[in-house]
């Protein structure tokens, strides 16, 4: 699906900025840079990942673990549904915030 693949676009490119904000923080960002291609599986292993990893702030760290499981949910073809009533999320809000994995309903009573 079409739409799915730009959404995947985004997600990705929102975590890149995300780790790259800090990267510059680091003294082996060079290193990083050349591992930046890989699969976030192995970067995460990768030492120097997981500093990047350890200098994001709380709120940063979750909203990049929901895009991670925003991306996981694209692999597994479930993106877009409610992960609480499994109900369809309303376009409008996936692209307001790509990473949502509860409809409406379920978000406002939580
Ligand atoms: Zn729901």
């Amino acid at each position: 699906m079409k739409t799915t693949q730009a959404t995947r676009k985004v997600l990705i490119a929102r975590r890149d900025s995300l780790v790259q904000r800090r990267v510059a923080l680091l003294d082996d960002e060079q290193q990083l840079l050349t591992t930046r291609e890989a699969d976030w599986e192995d970067q995460a292993a990768d030492t120097s990942a997981a500093r990047v990893l350890g200098a994001l702030s709380d709120s940063e760290l979750r909203e990049l673990q929901r895009i991670h499981a925003a991306l996981e949910r694209i692999e597994r073809g479930v993106y877009g549904q409610c992960v609480v009533c499994m109900k369809r999320v309303p376009t409008a809000r996936l692209r307001a915030v790509p990473e949502a994995d509860r409809c409406t309903t379920c978000t406002s009573s939580h």
